[in-house]
């Protein structure tokens, strides 16, 4: 990798460190929100405020929401890369005015004390080929009604279109939350209040069966009918992408299938890069195409279909998409 003449240029380390520092101080604003008043809000088709306050029924049922906590955190988030990495293509799931990005100073040698340590690594690049994918908070509706094991803070580093980089950080882990964390070429790394390990030496479990993971707000026809093409064993049904790709990379599940649009490039990029790094695990949307984060314009993703294993993917594309992409976009649409 070489630093292209002309471009501003970025190194992937010291951007990986401070997204890995954000994460964090996103999980407190996270836990202090959950203590008071959380500032509930509905949105529309679109992702806009609707200024209407849901029931936690509505909430349940399937009401997209947010909260100030997902505000407050896309503008620590979002303000303090804008200042330490200034001219970062980033794209952040809620939109904060200029008056709510709030720039805090971030560590950029991080993942170094938390990784393997050793000697301080570079990977400049041209910034232009970068894309930042920034959650602040996914599964606000598990935060809403208490599921806080759900809930992460995301932030995904794309380079040359592919998911490169992340974190991932659960702020009701522990104390002060549990952050795990990966580099192309480098590691995946567990920072567990207990032990930091890297995930990828994991022994994968042993089981003849296979455990599949889905949605649990957004059900269908659809995702009935992906569930019977894989004829798994046991399927989990449960909120956040995040969560969900983090089971394939913790081994608890073996597929995470969802056959219609819905989730976004901020969903996957992290915990994709985790998948990939830590297990050699393989993510495609329901096109069986691999999601080009370099196009900052298209950020819905058409269906999720992510293994453990990147050979199983083959075993289950084979399964759903043997028969052509059309019946998925027949069912989507009858919908
Ligand atoms: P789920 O697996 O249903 O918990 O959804 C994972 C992520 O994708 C969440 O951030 C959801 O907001 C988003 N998502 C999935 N399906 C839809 C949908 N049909 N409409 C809106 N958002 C969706
Ligand atoms: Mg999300
Ligand atoms: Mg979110």
């Amino acid at each position: 990798m070489c630093e292209m003449p002309g471009g501003a240029a970025v190194d992937l380390f010291e951007l990986l460190s401070v997204c890995v520092d954000l994460s964090m101080k996103a999980g407190e604003v996270v836990r202090e929100v959950a203590r008071g008043e959380m500032g509930l809000h509905a949105k529309d088709e679109h992702g806009d405020l609707t200024g209407v306050v849901p029931t936690l029924n509505e909430v349940q049922s399937g009401v997209d929401v947010v909260t100030s906590a997902d505000l407050l955190a896309q503008g620590l988030i979002e303000g303090s890369l804008v200042c330490e990495f200034p001219g970062l293509r980033l794209v952040g799931e809620e939109v904060v005015g200029a008056d709510d990005l709030k720039a805090v100073p971030a560590d950029r040698s991080l993942v170094f004390r938390l990784g393997r340590g050793g000697e301080v690594q570079r990977r400049v690049v041209d910034m232009s080929e970068v894309v930042v994918y920034v959650d602040p908070l996914d599964g606000t509706r598990e935060y809403v009604v208490g599921d806080r094991k759900l809930v992460f803070v995301m932030i995904g580093i794309s380079y040359r279109g592919v998911a490169y980089a992340g974190v991932v950080h659960q702020p009701f882990e522990g104390e002060c939350g549990r952050t795990i964390w990966c580099m192309e070429g480098y590691g995946c790394f567990d920072d567990h209040p207990d032990r930091s390990e890297n995930l990828l030496t994991r022994v994968a479990p042993s089981r003849d069966t296979v455990v599949l993971v889905t949605t649990r707000s957004h059900h269908s026809e659809a995702v009935d009918v992906a569930c019977a093409y894989l004829s798994a064993d046991e399927v989990i049904r449960v909120g956040g992408a995040g969560y969900k790709i983090l089971c394939l990379a913790r081994g608890v599940a073996d597929v995470y299938c969802y056959p219609s649009p819905g989730t976004k490039k901020w969903d996957t990029c992290a915990p994709e890069a985790i998948l990939r790094v830590a297990t050699g695990g393989k993510l495609t949307d329901f096109q069986n195409l691999p999601i080009d984060y370099d196009d900052t314009e298209n950020v819905e993703n058409y269906g999720i279909l992510a293994t453990r294993e990147s050979e199983y993917h083959a075993v289950c594309s084979e399964r759903l998409f043997g028969g052509g992409f059309c019946r998925w976009k027949e069912l989507n649409e009858r919908r």
